[in-house]
């Protein structure tokens, strides 16, 4: 699969499964610029492995809910890298609890990442994607967005959300030769799932039909694999990378 040249946004991109992401397309030949929250420290790590590849890459502190950042963000790519192909909106958080303690603010904070950051990236892409007819935008939601989960109301209305999105922006832009598809992981070890207490990762492993947590870079491949020629007709889709969970 061939990204040589291509130029990619990837949100969320220091660490998890954003930095695999970051690191797959980079070694199909993808230039890439990705944004974090705070790790500055693991964004210049993250440059200083990727220019093995020979590949252009950027990094950028920018708070995905923020719609100003975005624009920030797609300017730079287009100064730094020449232009926008590939979209991954990858950014996300986690702040679960029951409903009945979950206050306003804690459901706010996670669809404002989770979810307006989507259409913050998606909108100032769209343009210069929709000039050269070419884009490709993978946003990364979850299995439990299609099945809802206790104490993830927030978590699982943002996914959702994500996936109604994805396929409203799939018929707006098909004929300027733009997709836009979905990726729901599973259960993927990072830290994210790391902070899950044992008995809930056990749990969720056993609904697992292969038998093991997914890596990163399971999702990360399966981006690239949206991203290349082997995808161009697949559009509005979500395809879940999970074991087998949501069977
Ligand atoms: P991690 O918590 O390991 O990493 C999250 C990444 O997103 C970090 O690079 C973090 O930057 C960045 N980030 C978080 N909030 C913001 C923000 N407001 N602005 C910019 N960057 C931000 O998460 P995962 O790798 O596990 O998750 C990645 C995506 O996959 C998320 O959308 C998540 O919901 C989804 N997902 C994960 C699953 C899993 O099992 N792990 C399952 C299903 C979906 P910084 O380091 O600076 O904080």
């Amino acid at each position: 699969m061939d990204l040589k040249g291509k130029r990619a946004i990837v949100t969320g991109g220091t660490r998890g499964i954003g930095r695999a992401i970051v690191l797959e397309l980079a070694k199909h030949g993808c230039n890439v610029l990705f944004t974090y929250r705070k790790s500055s420290n693991e964004s210049k790590d993250l440059e200083r492995e990727v220019k093995n590849y020979g590949v252009n890459v950027f990094s950028m502190q920018a708070d995905a809910a923020s719609y100003k950042d975005a624009e920030k963000v797609a300017k730079a790519a287009i100064e730094k890298l020449g232009g926008i192909d590939i979209l991954v909106n990858n950014a996300g958080m986690t702040k679960d609890n029951l409903l009945l303690r979950m206050s306003e603010s804690d459901f706010d904070d996670v669809i404002d990442t989770n979810l307006k950051s989507v259409y913050n990236y998606t909108k100032v892409c769209i343009q210069p994607m929709m000039r050269q007819s070419f884009g490709r935008i993978i946003n990364i939601t979850s299995v439990v967005g299609l099945f809802g989960n206790p104490g993830q109301a927030n978590y699982c209305a943002s996914k959702a959300g994500v996936i109604g999105f994805t396929k409203s922006v799939a018929k707006e832009l098909a004929s300027r030769n733009i997709t836009a598809n979905c990726i729901a992981p599973g259960y993927i070890v990072t830290d994210m799932t790391e902070a899950l207490p044992d008995k809930v990762k056990e749990d969720i492993l056993n609904k697992v039909p292969l038998k093991r947590p997914g890596k990163p870079s399971d999702v990360a491949k399966a981006v690239v694999f949206l991203c290349s020629e082997y995808a161009d007709y697949i559009t509005g889709q979500t395809i879940a990378v999970d074991g087998g969970m949501s069977m």
